[in-house]
């Protein structure tokens, strides 16, 4: 059941670390039963899928897009959402940036960093992105707020793997916060863990962690 699989996970999850409930696959209807055992943040993964259930779910949830946003999609998203997690180019942050200048929002938006040797194809080798930060080139997107970063272990059953693929993710965390955290105020979360691997993520320190399949149940 949601609400109990949801109270179960709040019950372990440390103070401070911020659940976002992946309901990508799943009806509004699942939504609704989570956001009325009190959940607020949601995760969705495809644009067309977010935006209906943006049409028909309560104006207080607060949406994160989690999934590769592609060029195409931006300007349906920006200005529907809290948090995109997945900023994975330097592209699509121009585009980001761009389209929410165009409405004049400020899209809060995390870095997606690529260190898991197997999971995803998408987001930045840490040493691209240092270099990106380095540019400066962030200090002029008026329309992006860079909020930290978002990363995935390996997809493996092997407990060290994972530890050390979010150390890593940690590491660079820590270190783009130290070189720009005065320049970036909002600069604080570290988005990292899954069903299967926040106990370690969270050990690691994780501040906001997507759960999908221990609320929900496996998507069809
Ligand atoms: C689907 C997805 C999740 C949730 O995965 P579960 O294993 O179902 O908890 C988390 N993060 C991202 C980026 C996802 O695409």
């Amino acid at each position: 059941m949601i609400s109990e699989a949801l109270r179960e996970i709040k019950a372990e999850l440390p103070c401070g670390v911020d659940l976002v409930a992946v309901s990508k696959f799943h009806p509004a209807q699942a939504v609704m039963e989570a956001y009325e055992a009190g959940q607020r943040i949601f995760g969705e993964s495809r644009v067309q899928e977010l935006l209906a259930k943006i049409e028909v779910l309560p104006a207080d949830i607060r949406w994160h897009f989690i999934g590769h946003l592609q060029t195409n999609k931006v300007r349906q998203l920006v200005g529907k959402v809290s948090l995109i997690e997945s900023g994975d180019s330097v592209k699509l942050l121009r585009l980001i940036d761009t389209e929410s200048r165009r409405i004049g929002v400020r899209s809060r938006v995390l870095l997606q960093l690529h260190v898991a040797r197997e999971e995803t194809k998408f987001g930045f080798y840490p040493e691209e992105l240092m270099e990106w930060m380095q540019t400066g080139e962030f200090r002029h997107m008026d329309g992006v707020e860079i909020c930290g970063v978002m990363g995935m272990a390996s997809n493996t059953d092997d407990a060290d793997r994972i530890r050390s693929d979010f150390k890593a993710i940690k590491r660079v965390y820590d270190e783009l916060r130290e070189t720009y955290g005065a320049d970036l105020p909002a600069f604080c979360n570290l988005s990292m863990g899954m069903s299967h691997d926040w106990h370690i993520a969270t050990q690691e320190g994780s501040t906001m962690v997507r759960i999908g399949t221990a609320i929900f149940g496996i998507r069809e």
